[in-house]
């Protein structure tokens, strides 16, 4: 059998066989028939991922693809980042499974220990396995800190598909009969969402000069003087499943400072935006340091490519926690995997290096290169509504017409199809399903990033 050379994580692509290959078809469709259509409905066959490092992923027919989505934002390093590879094989040698919350690890209180650091003021940290898991954890926080159980989200927003977590997320909506159990604690208000302005205007203030907010509290304020108040409000300071919708930079300001006025707790769901994914270590930061939350979820990149996540909180509002200890001294929240010895090692490596000033310099200089590339091709295809960029966050909204606005959802597939021809992975994403959503490793080489951006400019032309 031929052998394939080595991958080399900053390579560009190479296509042997027009993807999907026969390989992956023939994987594809065996677990499809393992796993049941119902929960895999896609007819086309998807191409199989056999490895992948740095940004560039290799599928069962050899073929390499540059990764514009880090696996869906986890691989903020690139994959299978050197430091991250050797802290968990490391942690292999000495221990695998602990005991939950019942006898902490040396693994953890190291992770704890630096997470805790890196809160600045949101010092105390649980840690979660997934995104929704995190999410679960503020919201219960928040109801035990506040004793109250409903919770103020936004329109579009996504948090994660678990109960608790669907209770907030508004966007994609879960099956009928999944959302016929959810307990309606979310009172849902509108998102800024500048390229299509609600009141037919480009917001160029604070949500249309404020009236996107003035509406949110407007219900918020009726909720408050009813029976059953929200305690708490949950926000993506970018929201990413969305379509990536960047509001307008006087927002989280202001909702901030109209939430701290009415005490209601502030959470900001930084699981796909935090880790350096919009510049500065939190997208918050982008709106100055008197704008900090209570509680803030993170997920995904913050782990270098292990499965983790994290609650931060103000220990105001975490020490709550402390009345709800029951007799027997058992946690009130844990689970078998809890601190994950090989997950704590793994991030712990992953962190350090996400921290560390030089690493952010280059993945700010490729946010400067996605931002101007994205502008060029906004200028070059009639197709394209609108760009943003944050960071190396990415978005290009497609358009049936730029006069109306039309979502174009057909031609975001077109576009996602073609870009994998030619070596190219990128997410769907948008409200209206017609976002191409950009989330290269925040490692990716100059080379790659200009390659990608050629590919979708040619794709689209
Ligand atoms: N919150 C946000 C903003 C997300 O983007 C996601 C996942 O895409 C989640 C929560 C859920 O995270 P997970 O999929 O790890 O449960």
């Amino acid at each position: 059998m031929k052998r394939r050379t080595p991958l080399q994580g900053d390579e560009l692509p190479s296509i042997v066989t027009p993807p999907p290959g026969p390989k992956s078809r023939a994987a594809a469709k065996r677990l499809r028939r393992a796993e049941g259509a119902a929960i895999w409905g896609r007819d086309e066959s998807p191409i199989v991922w056999s490895r992948a490092r740095g940004a560039v992923v290799e599928d069962l027919d050899g073929n390499r693809y540059l990764d514009m989505t880090s696996g869906f934002g986890v691989a903020s390093l690139g994959h299978a980042p050197p430091e991250v590879k050797r802290a968990v094989s490391a942690q292999a040698g000495r221990l695998v499974q602990g005991l939950g919350d019942l006898m902490p690890h040396a693994a953890r209180e190291r992770l704890v220990r630096r997470l805790s650091k890196l809160g600045g003021a949101l010092s105390r940290v649980l840690l979660a396995s997934t995104g929704a898991e995190a999410v679960e954890l503020a919201l219960k926080t928040a109801a035990i800190a506040t004793g109250r159980r409903r919770v103020v989200a936004f329109q579009g927003a996504y948090h994660g598909d678990s109960y608790g977590a669907l209770e907030v997320t508004d966007h994609p909506k879960p099956p009928g009969p999944v959302r016929a159990q959810l307990q309606g604690r979310a009172i849902h208000v509108p998102y800024p969402y500048p390229f299509r302005c609600a009141h037919g205007d480009r917001c160029g203030g604070v949500g249309c000069g404020g009236r996107c907010l003035e509406e949110a509290f407007a219900s918020i304020d009726a909720a408050l003087a009813g029976a059953d108040p929200p305690g708490a409000v949950i926000v993506e300071p970018i929201q990413g499943r969305a379509g990536a919708i960047v509001p307008p930079p006087g927002f989280l300001p202001e909702l901030c400072r109209l939430a701290r006025e009415r005490k209601l707790l502030v959470i900001y769901d930084e699981i796909l935006t935090g880790a350096g994914r919009t510049g500065p270590f939190w997208a918050w930061e982008r709106s100055g340091p008197e704008w900090e939350p209570d509680l803030l979820c993170a997920g995904k990149g913050l782990g270098g490519g292990v499965a983790i996540a994290a609650l931060f909180g103000k220990p105001a509002a975490m020490e709550a926690w402390r009345a709800h200890v029951p007799p027997s001294g058992e946690a009130p929240h844990a689970s078998t995997f809890y601190a994950h010895p090989l997950a704590c090692a793994g991030a712990l490596a992953a962190v350090e290096r996400l921290a560390a000033p030089e690493f952010r310099a280059h993945a700010e200089e490729m946010g400067k290169r996605l931002d101007e590339g994205l502008a060029r091709i906004a200028e070059r295809h009639r197709a394209v509504g609108e760009v943003r960029a944050a960071g190396l966050l990415g978005a290009i909204e497609l358009v049936r017409d730029r006069e109306s606005r039309e979502p174009d959802p057909k031609a975001l597939g077109r576009l996602i199809s073609a870009l994998l021809a030619r070596g190219v992975l990128a997410l769907p994403s948008g409200l209206h399903e017609n976002v191409l959503m950009l989330l290269p490793p925040l490692t990716i080489g100059a080379a790659q990033l200009g390659h990608a951006l050629e590919a979708i400019d040619a794709t689209l032309a």
